[in-house]
């Protein structure tokens, strides 16, 4: 289960921070390491600092964008030191930590951690279902990459090892959609609501973020979305006429 548990760390600076962070992981017993466009590739330093968890630096995957490091994922956390002007669904380290093993039970979930300097860009952040903020000092809040990732695994393993413990139960019986079928349901509604004029091409506004935050809010489920890209359809239906 914890192999479902991807953690991806965007345009990381210094590959040192890649190393630590594989190492966190290893000592938390997770290995599903994804680079989105390091700064630069690992290195001797990456190494150096992943100390015994060479092994999940060696088979971390690399790719370009964030969404397709989150391909196939069911649920998508993504990391804030502070919170932002966007608000989103909010999780406590703790509660993040319950969720994604909860739900890596039945597809890959995803942690997503930002750049050293500046974290992740509000595109990134919403991409995600949820934000969880480690709850650190308000006078100085943020935590090295690294340990980030360590205290945030940790909260996965001790979930974890709090549901071996315990009694079996059935996973619940909502399934959701991959993070690019929801990609593509919104595509999908945009170019709906430019059809039907509502929105303005290339100048949709805050109005897609609104619209995304609130069907994020709600959590769509796989049928439910279907129903809503039936919608969609049926209307671009009506305006080709
Ligand atoms: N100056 C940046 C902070 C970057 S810290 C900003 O204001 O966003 C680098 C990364 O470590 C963050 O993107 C996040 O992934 C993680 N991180 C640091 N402190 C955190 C906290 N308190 N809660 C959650 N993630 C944190």
């Amino acid at each position: 289960m914890l192999d479902a548990i991807r953690i991806v760390l965007v345009n990381t600076s210094h590959t040192g921070n890649i190393g630590s962070a594989a190492r966190a992981m290893k000592t938390m017993g997770l290995s599903s390491l994804y680079l989105v466009d390091p700064v630069s590739p690992p290195d001797g330093k990456s190494s150096a600092l992943a100390a015994g968890a060479g092994d999940v630096l060696a088979n971390a995957v690399t790719v370009n964008t964030l969404e397709e490091a989150i391909e196939g994922c069911g649920l998508v956390v993504g990391t804030s030191a502070r919170s932002r002007t966007l608000s989103w669904p909010m999780l406590t380290a703790r509660e993040c930590g319950h969720k994604l093993t909860d739900e890596a039970k039945q597809y890959p979930v995803a942690l997503v951690f930002g750049r050293e300097n500046n974290g992740l860009s509000n595109h990134e952040l919403q991409l995600c279902n949820y934000h969880v903020c480690i709850d650190a000092n308000p006078e100085y809040s943020s935590l090295n990459l690294a340990a980030a990732v360590q205290t945030l695994c940790y909260e996965v393993r001790m979930s974890h090892l709090e549901k071996l413990n315990a009694p079996y139960v059935e996973p619940a019986e909502q399934e959701y959609p991959l993070a690019e079928d929801l990609g593509r349901f919104y595509k999908h509604l945009e170019s709906t609501l430019e059809n039907t004029g509502f929105i303005r091409k290339n100048h949709p506004g805050v109005v897609m973020i609104k619209l995304q935050r609130m069907f994020n809010r709600a959590r769509l489920e796989s049928q439910e979305l279907n129903i809503l890209r039936g919608i969609l359809a049926s209307i671009d239906k009506q305006s080709n006429k």
